[in-house]
């Protein structure tokens, strides 16, 4: 019963739909909680036929998505470790919540507080972030930043993206980390987590109604925030109130601009939206998951027609 209906990327599975799950597949799945806009299942299902192509393992393969409330998570892990899934993708609301229900989690992803990718083993799920890699991939790529050692960042936000964009800066040795956000104790809770992390790294707080004087020239600004999910949301900064940044990039990539990106444009600033992070943070758990070099290019391709058909 499931072979068929699993072969679509519209299908959304919830845990009633464990009972006689078919074991002739490589089963691999995200689970959230709303789940029905994730266009993980089409990226990477895309990336499995390309790689089926080189290496028939792959063709029996398959990612499917989930709904599981919080509540249901624990259940759902057990569930899905019984089952023998090899991997999972964790989405809003679990990334935290499954950081103390997994039996290891990798050490990168320690400081960060949460996991985003889960890989079966014997013994029981490891967990890994690929957030950081697929925000840092994004930047390379997309806005020509470098290695971003001795970049200065201007991160907006302070949730669990900011959380997991200020260790993966702080970890890569950036020269200065300076956090805005609208809730002032929300940005000093995050300062004082990341601060052990700031070795390397000049860490500073500011309002983003009253960026500091001090604030460099050319500094790469992340929007870690939700403003701009919404049509009717505000710009989370007035770029106009920055010295001149090297550039904008939005983690949000639905709607594909928002008033952030908009501005960053009329100011002829490069910016880009939070599609390509998407896409490097999944191709990075394909691989944990594979072992094999993953078709980055086909993911993307996928995720852009996924979301053009919503
Ligand atoms: P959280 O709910 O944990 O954090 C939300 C953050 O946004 C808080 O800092 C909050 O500030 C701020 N915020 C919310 N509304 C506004 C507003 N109207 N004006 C100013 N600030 C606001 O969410 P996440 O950290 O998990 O996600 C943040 C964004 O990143 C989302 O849009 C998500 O889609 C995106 N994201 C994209 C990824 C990608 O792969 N491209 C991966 C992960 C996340 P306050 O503290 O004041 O409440």
């Amino acid at each position: 019963m499931h072979s068929s209906r699993s072969d679509s990327e519209k299908d959304v599975f919830t845990l009633a739909d464990l009972s006689g799950w078919p074991q002739d597949r490589t089963w691999l799945a995200v689970l959230g909680h709303p789940i029905h806009h994730s266009i993980s299942p089409a990226m990477h299902n895309a990336a499995l036929v390309t790689m089926a192509k080189s290496d028939p393992r792959f063709s029996t393969w398959r990612y499917v998505r989930f709904d599981v409330p919080p509540e249901e998570l624990p259940e759902a892990l057990k569930r899905l470790h019984a089952l023998k899934f090899l991997g999972l993708n964790l989405t809003l609301p679990h990334k935290v919540l499954a950081f103390d229900r997994v039996w290891r989690v990798d050490t990168a992803a320690q400081p960060i507080g949460a996991v985003n990718t889960l890989r079966w083993s014997p013994e029981g799920w490891e967990g890994f972030n690929t957030d950081g890699h697929g925000l840092a991939t994004a930047l390379q790529e997309d806005l020509r930043a470098g290695d971003l050692q001795n970049a200065a960042i201007v991160l907006l936000g302070a949730g669990g993206a900011a959380r997991g964009a200020a260790v993966e800066m702080l970890q890569r040795g950036c020269a200065s980390l300076w956090i805005a956000n609208r809730t002032t104790a929300n940005r000093d809770a995050l300062l004082d987590s990341v601060r052990p992390l700031a070795t390397r790294s000049t860490l500073h707080g500011f309002d983003p109604q009253r960026p500091p004087a001090d604030l460099p020239t050319g500094a790469w600004v992340i929007n870690a925030t939700s403003a701009g999910l919404r049509p009717t949301d505000p710009a989370p900064i007035d770029l106009r109130l920055l010295r001149k940044p090297a550039g904008v990039y939005d983690m949000i990539y639905n709607p594909p601009q928002t008033p952030l990106l908009a501005q960053a444009a009329s100011l002829g600033l490069p910016s880009t939206n939070g599609l390509s992070m998407l896409v490097h943070q999944g191709a990075r758990a394909l691989g944990i998951w594979s072992g094999a070099s993953v078709p980055v290019k086909e993911m993307r391709r996928a995720a852009e027609a996924s979301l053009k058909r919503d």
